[in-house]
């Protein structure tokens, strides 16, 4: 990837985040009919050009033009992890310095990019590392969509990025604008033309904006992190909770237009005596009757700093067999890049101070 010049940025317009009505737009103040804008929105996104030399069907001038006047940033690429079990975490700097992980995880014959939306988290879930770090920065549109530019330089002849989770560090929905707008760039069939059905957004249950997604017409699928079945115990481990309690939420979702032959997918991280009794998920299935879901079960990943532990093989698939047997589809997600620190909840780059507090942030 090319590093963004940093003496450019003061002096040239960032294209690489914009939507293809802004290009459109910047190529119409610059007396460009506007097929010009999406020209530069196909090669920017849809063929990863890094220089406006490579858009040959552009005028020279016009090429010599958005050289001195625009630029095309990029994450820089700093680090690559390899895990045991195929998983590759990536750590990327953005350009005023800050890091952000993201990881690329093989199934059979695809592989699954998880981005990050943030750099920490501002939600502070009991059980997550991200949340730990604490709420640094929003990423921007052009940070979230590069992600996917800089993974595609990294493959393997053959190799192809098939799904997107908006899975990795912070919460999608806090940093709404810039996410709706990424979504945008990675659906558009001149972008990077990803169908919706396989992009997932993974939410702690932010209530206003699920309704705002649902409303976007975006499309794409959606996972929720429960992870508890009573306001009590999710008051406790999914501080927001407190503000979206769970009655508010399952309406939200109960309301979100489902393709017919889609599930909401909900993310059930278990944790040893905390939330993995049997009348745990009793609870749980009563909370989910009659609606059309699945429950991804992810025993816990342990880190010292976490005050809780993974329970034992047993108790899960015994948790997994009562959710069955009450009639709710539930798998056990195995946990993958655990050995690189890649796993659901440990994408930690910087020990942001945890100044802000959930509430302040999310005001
Ligand atoms: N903020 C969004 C996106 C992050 S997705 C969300 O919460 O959905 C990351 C998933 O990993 C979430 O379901 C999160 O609850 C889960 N997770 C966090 N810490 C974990 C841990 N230590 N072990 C297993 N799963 C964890």
């Amino acid at each position: 990837m090319t590093e963004m010049a940093t003496e450019d940025t003061n002096t040239t317009i960032e294209l690489k985040g914009m939507s293809l009505e802004e290009m459109e737009r910047f190529v119409a103040e610059r007396g460009e009919p506007s097929y010009r804008g999406r020209q530069l929105f196909q090669w920017i996104y849809g063929r990863g050009a890094t220089t406006f030399e490579q858009m040959t069907d552009l005028p020279a001038a016009l090429r010599a033009a958005l050289t001195e006047q625009a630029s095309i940033g990029g994450l820089a690429h700093l680090d690559r992890q390899m895990s045991r079990d195929g998983t590759r975490k990536y750590l990327f700097g953005c350009a005023d310095g800050r890091q952000i992980e993201t990881v690329l995880i093989p199934d059979e014959e695809r592989l699954t990019a998880c981005l990050s939306i943030q750099v920490g988290c501002a939600l502070a879930c009991a059980f997550c590392l991200t949340g730990m770090m604490g709420f640094v920065r929003h990423l921007q549109a052009g940070e979230i969509v590069d992600q996917v530019l800089a993974l595609r330089e990294e493959l393997a002849p053959g190799e192809r990025i098939g799904n997107l989770v908006l899975m990795g560090m912070g919460e999608p929905l806090h940093n709404y604008e810039a996410t709706v707008k990424a979504l945008a760039i990675l659906l558009h069939p001149l972008g990077l033309a990803y169908p919706a059905r396989r992009v997932t957004l993974s939410t702690v249950g932010l209530v206003p904006e699920i309704t705002r997604l649902a409303a976007s017409g975006l499309g794409v699928n959606l996972a929720v992190s429960l992870h508890a079945a009573t306001d009590e115990l999710r008051d406790r481990l999914v501080p927001i909770n407190r503000r979206y309690p769970l009655n508010e939420l399952m309406a939200a979702l109960r309301a979100y237009p489902l393709h017919p032959r889609r599930r909401i997918t909900f993310e059930y991280t278990l944790m040893d005596g905390v939330n993995d009794r049997p009348e745990d998920a009793r609870e749980l299935a009563r909370l989910l009757r009659g609606l059309r879901c699945k429950v991804n079960l992810l025993p816990l990943n342990e880190a010292p700093a976490i005050p809780f532990r993974q329970p034992s093989r047993n108790r899960v698939e015994a948790f997994q067999r009562t959710l069955k047997s009450a009639g709710v589809l539930a798998t056990i997600r195995e946990s993958r890049g655990w050995d690189i620190s890649a796993a659901c909840g440990m994408l930690v780059t910087e020990t942001g101070q945890k100044s802000l507090d959930t509430a302040a942030c999310l005001a």
